[in-house]
């Protein structure tokens, strides 16, 4: 079965500080059902990070040995 794939970046995020849009985040890195992103201003160099959450796809059943 294939990983989350997360194809998406978000856009235009707004500065934490200042609120000019940010076109697109300066990172990421994907974790299972979150990927975090890494804001950089370009107006006022303000840096911040985000998180984003992934609902689960069809659940994930979890593997009981018997
Ligand atoms: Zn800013």
């Amino acid at each position: 079965m294939a990983a989350v794939v997360s194809d998406y970046l978000p856009h235009q995020n707004p500065c934490a500080q200042c609120g000019k849009p940010i076109a697109t985040p300066v990172w990421f890195e994907d974790e299972p059902r979150r990927t975090w992103y890494l804001w950089q201003c370009a107006h006022c160099g303000y840096q911040f990070e985000a998180v984003a959450f992934f609902a689960e796809i069809n659940g994930e059943p979890s593997v009981i040995a018997a």
